[in-house]
């Protein structure tokens, strides 16, 4: 899909034909030019060639079922994944990518190990959305709820991020409330800036992972040039200038970060006014472990006995990898 090329073409038609598009492309989710009727055939035929929406990909649903992922092929061969969470409460969420593979080689991280091959352009960003909006309009159900949590990191390409955030939010488009839309980061203090500066108000997720910088610069490079204090800095400018909940992802590690002396480090730095903790077991990927159920739940006990608010993350979709760039790891080997 090639939105600019959409409305190039469309620039020299009647009006009406880029609204007949945009419902075309949005509401019947087509993935055929051919399948809109109402276009004379040889419009059809051009913008089948400058602006296909056939999206290739391979599909792996897991055991449980509740877990979907796609591994999209782009039209330069990259390939990218997407990750359908289907809610028991009935909430729909897709899991998508910015780039393909990152650049900051956390070291938990399987698509740390990749390296970064390219960003992805708003189209591609769109298309894993538009990818299970297809699937879901056949069951009679919508994408509910959008996190930039699959590979790359969603700060190091802005611009593309925020033009895919406009359209999923768009009326006329995807329709995904501001508030159903989540942007996670390693921690890139420009780009929490300027997100706390946007009108459209998307949630915001931190990837914190540890209670000091030293540890957390052993895990994250990013830390590095970006230390945790000058993060938790920005956090709360963010929340001065937003009054929105922000929420620290901390992956438990075994033996890594997941005593109570950790605990007790992170509760001092997260006991605050709309910070939220979300306990992520590990989905292991080679270096590390996951820490056992016990010690999460006296992890999780002892933050919230200092007053740290904290939720867990999904365990399913473990068996297909569902958490980060293990799939494409797989195919590249
Ligand atoms: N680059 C961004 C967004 C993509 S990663 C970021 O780092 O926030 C999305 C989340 O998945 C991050 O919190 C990341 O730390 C986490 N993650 C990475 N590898 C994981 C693994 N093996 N198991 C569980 N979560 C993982
Ligand atoms: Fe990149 Fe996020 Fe993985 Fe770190 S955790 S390597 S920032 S995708």
């Amino acid at each position: 899909m090639n939105l600019d090329n959409l409305y190039k073409v469309l620039k020299d038609e009647p009006k009406f034909r880029l609204s007949q598009a945009q419902v075309a492309i949005w509401q019947n989710l087509v993935s055929d030019w051919s399948q809109v009727t109402t276009f004379p055939a040889a419009l059809k035929e051009k913008l089948n060639e400058v602006c296909p929406l056939q999206i290739e990909a391979d599909v792996h649903v897991a055991k449980k079922e509740n877990s979907t992922k796609a591994l999209i092929t782009l039209e330069d061969g990259a390939k990218i994944e997407t990750v359908l969470l289907s809610h028991a409460d009935g909430r729909q969420t897709v899991c998508v990518s910015s780039q393909v593979g990152c650049p900051l080689g956390c070291k938990f991280c399987a698509t740390g190990t990749l390296g970064l091959t390219r960003d992805l352009n708003y189209n591609e960003i769109l298309m894993q959305v538009l990818f299970f909006a297809r699937i879901l309009k056949k069951e009679n159900s919508r994408v509910s709820n959008v996190v930039f949590m699959g590979m790359g990191e969603p700060f190091l390409n802005y611009d593309n991020v925020w033009k895919a955030v406009k359209y999923l939010n768009d009326k006329q488009a995807l329709n995904i409330g501001a508030r159903k839309i989540s942007i996670s980061t390693s921690g890139i203090v420009p780009g929490i800036e300027k997100l706390a500066k946007e009108k459209l108000q998307v949630n915001l997720a931190i990837s914190l992972h540890a209670s000091n910088d030293k540890l957390r610069s052993e895990l994250m490079r990013i830390n590095k040039r970006f230390p945790l204090a000058q993060v938790l800095k920005t956090v709360d400018d963010y929340i001065k200038q937003t009054g929105r909940k922000v929420m620290f992802e901390y992956l438990m590690l075994r033996g890594v970060n997941d005593s109570l002396q950790h605990a007790e480090e992170l509760s001092r730095l997260m006991a605050k006014h709309l910070y939220m903790v979300n306990l992520i077991p590990y989905n292991p990927t080679g270096v590390f472990k996951p820490s056992d159920r016990r010690t999460i739940d006296s992890f999780r006990r002892y933050l919230e006995q200092a007053g740290v608010e904290v939720s867990q993350r999904f365990t399913y979709g473990q068996d297909i990898d569902a958490a980060c760039g293990q799939l494409a790891n797989k195919a590249s080997k």
